[in-house]
């Protein structure tokens, strides 16, 4: 099969929100009046991001969802992606599953792959997203501000202890069910970006990032971007019973604080946005929970469980520490 018909059988739809798509030498796209385009790219490199057997739809969706979740860190709406891809064969079969995975994620978020590069080489997935914010509205890492509250969505640790078990660092026999064990696997093959969350922040919120590498990595940046510090609270970040209550201190600790891959949102907001968030969290069905507050000093300061001052030795994972 060659190049051209590999992209033609797997890659290329009707795409709805583009004046020219695939198939020229360049897409051509337009972005509404008062709106600025906002672009993002993440690489997942086999061995690196993933194991060479991984699941080829899975792989698919979870390749679009970060890059969309960068879109919902930032306040943007996601609508065009390109995807450059080196694969070591043909292989129809993997090919059919990981563009129907790719799809249904572009489905599920109304975007269109517009174009991208295709080569052989190790398997290696490079993604672009573009998407609108309205322009001066960006939910930019630079903007939290002394006195914030800082929120975080949904629940955080599932994928780190999804992966711990499926590198079979961890027995999870007594502590999770099976399908307790199925959320945390879902959500690190699978997981679900922020979008609703993030265009909802917009009039809210002050700063945003979507957690890829761990919390503490990840409000790391937003305080160094804005140059403030943080006091949060291990009791009150949201995790599943089984993590709090069934795993020893250290790994529940590792989960929540240093895991990476859940893709949730942290963000920071006056308080005189708590009603407002609450009625958010409502309305998106998706649990906010406010775990401390931004201060004017550098730093970042994490009470424990007994309110002790704790100092941990690694913050999150860096591909060249
Ligand atoms: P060029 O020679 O100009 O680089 P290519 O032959 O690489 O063009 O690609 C032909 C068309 O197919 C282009 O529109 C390109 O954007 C698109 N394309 C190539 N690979 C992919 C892919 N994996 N997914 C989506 N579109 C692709
Ligand atoms: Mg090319």
């Amino acid at each position: 099969m060659s190049e051209f018909d590999l992209i033609a059988k797997y890659f290329t739809r009707p795409a709805d929100c583009t004046d020219l798509s695939i198939g020229d030498d360049a897409a051509l796209v337009r972005v509404r009046e008062g709106h600025q385009l906002a672009i993002s790219t993440d690489m997942l490199v086999a061995g690196t991001h993933f194991f060479h057997d991984a699941d080829a739809y899975q792989l698919g969706w979870k390749s679009l969802a970060v890059n969309v979740s960068d879109m919902a860190a930032m306040g943007a709406t996601p609508k065009w992606t390109t995807l450059a891809i080196a694969l070591p064969e043909v292989n129809e079969v993997w090919l059919a599953e990981f563009s129907r995975g790719f799809f249904a994620c572009a489905d599920a978020f109304n975007i269109d792959l517009i174009g991208g590069d295709t080569t052989r080489g190790p398997l290696t997935i490079s993604v672009q997203i573009m998407g609108e914010v309205p322009t001066h509205q960006a939910l930019r890492r630079d903007g939290a501000k002394a006195g914030d509250d800082i929120w975080v969505s949904g629940q955080l640790g599932n994928a780190a202890l999804g992966l711990a078990y499926w590198q079979n660092k961890i027995t999870l026999e007594g502590v999770l069910g099976s399908a307790q064990l199925e959320i945390c696997l879902s959500t690190l093959h699978a997981p679900q970006p922020r979008v609703a969350l993030g265009l909802a922040l917009i009039n809210l919120a002050h700063s945003a990032i979507d957690i890829s590498d761990g919390l503490l990595a990840d409000l790391g940046h937003i305080l160094e971007c804005a140059k403030v510090g943080a006091e949060i609270h291990l009791k009150d970040i949201p995790c599943a019973a089984y993590i709090k209550n069934h795993l020893h201190e250290k790994l529940m600790q590792q989960c929540v604080l240093v895991g990476g891959d859940d893709y949730e949102l942290c963000f920071t907001a006056p308080s005189n946005q708590r009603e407002m968030i609450k009625q958010l969290s409502q309305k998106l069905d998706l649990r906010l929970t406010c775990i401390g507050r931004v201060t004017a000093e550098a730093g970042l300061i994490l009470y424990g469980l007994n309110n002790e001052v704790l100092t941990l030795a690694s913050t999150g994972y860096n591909h060249f520490a």
